[in-house]
């Protein structure tokens, strides 16, 4: 039997419909073999599902990999839409010039929107199903935060969301829809259903360790079988505001309609008996600030850890608003460290001024919810400058290399700042902040743009009850109600309430 043909296609961006454009510049292309070469290098630079898919495929025995295109992007706002457009027709053009191939998988965000598509992602299955007909075998990974389309249920066979947030799941579940490739090359005609919920959930209410949403993917997960072969609880990213927003259970079965079905149902009405516990408390910023100026005071009381949910960075926050800064300077707060600002103006003030000096710093913040907001402060000393080529030490990224652009650390009183000039640090790793110099035992308070990516890397060094999700303003507030969504499907919990809802299967 001659090795099968897989065809490899990434495409990856989770997209904040009100963050600035992600324009072509900003995605990380790679084509052709060097997809491949990258894969199987010592330290791979694709994805981890996509690394996990290799490991799988080759674990299996021979096949032949036929790398199309990766385009990756991270998080950001909406696509340039003409790059995405060309982009997909690069696509179905290099698989008809590969045709014929025996299987399809792509490796995906699901939360995409262009400057003109709210369901690129959609388009792109779509195409690609164009391209390979109706039997070739197609089988997706996405993001746990994608917004699942119908286009995307009607186009996949299989679509395999992770199961984990922070995501440490995803060379797991990249191995998963090898698997699920082998077992339709051997005939699998996988049968599956999918409901969406209208539930938009705050993401800080999306953790998996507990809550609401851990609960119910272990209830789905408990539901394996030889006849399920994979549940998907796909929340959803409430900031790229489209009509495919809310809790997608997507359930694929080996043979049997009926049983999907069934388990979806069950699934769907769960989620919807516990939406009230999707509902979450954050911390007012007042009380937080009061809690960095009491352990900066006492060296007794444990570290404290804020998230500035505002603007987490990794679901399109800017990087740069100043609420937690401005406050934390006002309080006269001790032994604060600031993760990671993003103003590349500052950096580059800082480098012509030099290590050592000190000079009047401007602090540009984002305008979403403040005209024209910056903060002067007349002495700052520069500590430290760097390359902001970074190792991730630990973690489920460690090993990694992150290039924030050329970076300073910046003295403001009793306050280290991380300003980086490239872009905003997504990952947060206590590596960058022991490169600059700093020791993380004295920190008192570590302030990170991040929602839980510092979860799985930063408990060594702070307990969980001191990781404080703080309730700033900003264009990635978990508070729904404060945004002017105006695509998302009404009504939806918990934007709105009072109203009944009773699951409904998609059929055909
Ligand atoms: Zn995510």
């Amino acid at each position: 039997m001659s090795n099968k043909r897989v065809a490899l296609i990434g495409s990856f961006l989770e997209s904040n419909r009100y963050s600035s454009v992600v324009n072509r510049e900003r995605f990380h292309v790679t084509r052709g073999d060097s997809i491949v070469d990258d894969a199987r290098s010592e330290s791979p630079k694709l994805l981890k599902e996509g690394q996990g898919f290799f490991a799988a495929m080759d674990a299996f025995g021979a096949w032949q990999p036929v790398p199309v295109a990766m385009i990756i992007g991270g998080a950001g706002g909406s696509a340039e839409h003409k790059f995405i457009q060309e982009e997909t027709a690069n696509i179905y053009s290099s698989l008809l010039a590969s045709s014929p191939v025996d299987a399809v998988y792509i490796l995906n965000h699901g939360a995409m929107i262009t400057t003109d598509d709210e369901d690129p992602d959609g388009t792109l299955y779509e195409t690609v199903r164009r391209a390979v007909g109706a039997q070739t075998p197609i089988v997706a990974t996405v993001d746990l935060h994608a917004n699942i389309s119908q286009k995307m249920v009607d186009n996949a066979d299989i679509i395999v969301s992770y199961i984990t947030d922070p995501h440490i799941d995803q060379f797991e579940r990249g191995q998963e829809a090898a698997e699920l490739v082998q077992q339709m090359l051997d005939g699998l005609q996988p049968k599956v259903s999918n409901i969406r919920v209208p539930i938009v959930a705050p993401n800080v209410s999306l953790l998996t360790d507990h809550g609401p949403y851990g609960d119910l993917i272990d209830f789905g997960q408990s539901k394996l079988s030889h006849e399920i072969l994979n549940v998907s609880v796909v929340a959803g990213f409430a900031y790229s505001d489209t009509s495919t927003n809310g809790l997608h259970i997507i359930v694929t079965a080996r043979n049997s309609q009926e049983a999907a079905d069934q388990l979806c149902f069950t699934l769907a009405k769960k989620a919807w008996s516990m939406r009230q516990r999707f509902l979450w408390h954050l911390v007012p910023i007042e009380s937080a600030i009061q809690r960095a100026v009491n352990v900066g005071h006492d060296a007794k009381k444990a570290p404290i850890l804020l998230a500035d949910l505002g603007d987490n960075v990794g679901a399109g926050g800017p990087g740069n608003t100043l609420w937690l800064l401005e406050a934390l300077i006002k309080a006269k707060a001790k032994n604060v460290v600031i993760g990671s600002f993003f103003d590349p103006l500052l950096v580059e003030k800082a480098t012509t001024t030099g290590i050592g000096k000190p000079f009047q710093a401007t602090f540009k913040g984002d305008t979403w919810d403040r005209e024209n907001p910056q903060l002067v402060i007349d002495r700052v000393t520069v500590h430290q400058l760097h390359s902001g080529k970074f190792y991730i030490k630990s973690g489920p990224l460690k090993g990694m290399l992150v290039n924030a652009g050329p970076v300073c650390l910046l003295q403001v009183e009793d306050i280290s700042v991380l300003v980086t000039s490239r872009r905003p640090i997504v990952w947060p790793d206590p590596s960058y902040l022991e490169a600059l110099g700093i020791e993380m035992s004295t920190i008192r308070t570590l302030v990170l743009k991040c929602r839980s990516n510092y979860r799985a890397v930063f408990d060594k060094y702070f307990a969980a009850e001191n990781m404080i999700e703080v309730d700033t303003p900003g264009r990635t507030s978990p508070v729904l109600t404060r945004h002017d969504f105006k695509f998302i499907p009404r009504p939806s919990y918990p934007l709105d309430t009072d109203f009944e809802w009773h699951p409904e299967l998609n059929l055909d």
